[in-house]
């Protein structure tokens, strides 16, 4: 019998909510067996980063041609940098029954919910909309003036909250991360997901 297929998790949030910090916590969890698709982006790379660890820092140039070629599952602009999900390792992934976690902004996200309607779609919001700018300023990444773009842009990030599966507040991490878990293990019982490729299984013993 086939593997069964993994999920495609989506994860999306204002900057500065704490995304990457979920998805480090959720992939520390035991039991689960996900996969972090890493995305390819034109922006510099920060302090700490690494090349194929974080992202892929590839130049505009090197983006456009991969955009024309097809290469990406969605791509977008956020503040005056492309960022892009590479399709190939996406499905190799799902394929050998890995969670796929992508963590990108709401333009890419929709463009996943429309190719792949099968997809798990999360928003994480904050507790305030001040703690986006307070851990921004903590995270010290970013410049005064790059961090107000940011908090600009969550306007219309929040927005789109409501086209999300699911929404999670990131007030402690580790009950966001409780959250996750929670909703990965009701959408495996999903009927649709998990009676046909079960009725076949029983069928073989
Ligand atoms: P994002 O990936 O969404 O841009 P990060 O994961 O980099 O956000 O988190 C931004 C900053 O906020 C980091 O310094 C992180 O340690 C901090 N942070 C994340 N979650 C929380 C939380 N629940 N409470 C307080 N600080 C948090
Ligand atoms: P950062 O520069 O802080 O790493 O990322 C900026 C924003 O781009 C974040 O909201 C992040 O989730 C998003 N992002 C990262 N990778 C991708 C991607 O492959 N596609 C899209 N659409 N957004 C991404």
């Amino acid at each position: 019998m086939s593997v069964e297929r993994g999920l495609l998790i989506v994860l999306s949030g204002p900057s500065g909510v704490g995304k990457g910090t979920i998805r480090k916590a959720l992939f520390e969890r035991e039991n689960h067996n996900f996969s972090y698709s890493i995305s390819m982006t034109t922006r510099n790379m920060r302090q700490g980063e690494e090349d194929g660890k974080d992202y892929y820092f590839v130049s505009k140039e090197e983006f456009l041609k991969r955009i024309d070629e097809g290469k990406f599952l969605e791509h977008a602009e956020f503040v005056g940098n492309y960022y892009g999900t590479p399709l190939d390792k996406v499905t190799e992934q799902m394929d050998k029954g890995k969670e796929v976690v992508l963590e990108i902004e709401v333009d890419g996200a929709m463009q996943v919910k429309k190719k792949m309607p099968e997809s798990i779609l999360i928003f994480i919001l904050p507790p305030t909309k001040n703690a986006l700018y307070e851990r921004l300023k903590g995270r010290g990444t970013e410049s005064e003036d790059v961090i107000l773009k940011r908090i600009e842009r969550s306007n219309l990030e929040l927005g789109y909250a409501k086209n999300y599966d699911y929404v999670v507040v990131n007030d402690e991490v580790d009950k966001a991360v409780d959250k996750i878990i929670e909703i990965i293990n009701a959408e495996h019982c999903k009927t649709n997901r998990f009676l046909d490729n079960y009725l076949e299984k029983i069928n073989e013993k």
